[in-house]
């Protein structure tokens, strides 16, 4: 079962008019927000940031924050999975093709619900592939759009040279991957680029600094150069699907002994810990 623009029906009923300025022009922004036992993970700050992307393309929210939560609750209900992963997308609405603002419209909204597909234990426990590629993504990463082009084909080059991510460089500083934040260790200190314009301001990026923080885990936000990357003693990647994920080679190159370690073993464990401390404080 999916959202659209008021009501619930099944995802094959759902149909959009082909001028949508979403289809058109990419013309949206969106969010994806996982479900762990039917309780939706850090949904204010996905709100907030939604906010801040629908700000950012100057598109009005549909919706105050107890509507969204109520369609995000009802959804959640009518799906069976008890852990799922919620896409939720807004665009500029249905006008005759034209770049400018159309005078009214009124946005489509629209949230589906599939399955939460977890890292799986092989990935957690040795690690997946980067390779690193040149960061040619607009100047305003911050945005959550829909416009996800230039994201799409880097993430190829990952999958064509059989890795699982391609972390961006751009003028030789790391920026994130092409659907998740990077993390690096090096000299025991957990590093990772401050926030900026040039890299999405992820949910779980904040959760690991978060928890690095409460946990007395040595961390610093500062540029981190491509040398530095090359040479890190850990690399990881985080997102809200694949939570957080050691990277073990880079460019086909071990990182350090090419096992997951002992940083990103800690800040796993933190982060399970946390996730089920959640769930026992909502469902009691
Ligand atoms: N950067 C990019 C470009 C992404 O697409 C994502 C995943 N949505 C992230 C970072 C990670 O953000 P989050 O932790 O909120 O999923």
């Amino acid at each position: 079962m999916i959202y659209l623009n008021g009501e619930f029906m099944p995802i094959e009923k759902a149909v959009i008019p082909v001028l949508d300025r979403g289809f058109i022009f990419g013309d949206g922004v969106y969010e994806v927000i996982p479900v762990y036992s039917r309780l939706p993970f850090r949904l204010g700050e996905h709100l907030e940031r939604l906010q801040a992307s629908l700000d950012g393309i100057r598109l009005e929210n549909p919706h105050e924050d107890s509507a969204w939560q109520e369609k995000i609750g009802r959804l959640v209900e009518l799906n069976e999975p008890e852990d799922q992963s919620l896409y939720l997308q807004v665009t500029r609405g249905v006008a005759r093709r034209a770049h400018a603002f159309p005078a009214r419209t009124t946005p489509t909204v629209f949230i589906m619900s599939s399955p939460l597909l977890p890292p799986t234990p092989n990935q957690i426990n040795n690690g997946v592939g980067a390779i690193t590629a040149a960061d040619n993504r607009w100047a305003r990463c911050n945005v959550k759009s829909t416009s996800l082009l230039p994201n799409v084909l880097l993430r190829q080059l990952a999958i064509d040279a059989g890795c699982a991510e391609t972390l961006l460089l751009r003028d030789g500083q790391l920026t994130e991957g092409s659907a998740s934040n990077a993390f690096v260790v090096s000299n025991g200190i957990l590093l990772a680029p401050p926030k900026s314009n040039l890299m999405l301001p992820g949910i779980t990026y904040d959760l690991v600094l978060e928890l690095a923080a409460a946990n007395n885990v040595a961390h610093e936000l500062r540029n981190i150069s491509e040398a530095e990357l090359a040479g890190a003693d850990e690399i990881w990647i985080t997102s809200s699907s694949r939570e957080i994920l050691p990277v073990t080679t880079l460019n086909g190159r071990p990182v350090n002994d090419g096992r997951p370690g002992h940083v990103f073993k800690r800040m796993h464990a933190l982060y399970q810990e946390y996730k089920a401390q959640v769930m026992r404080t909502a469902h009691g």
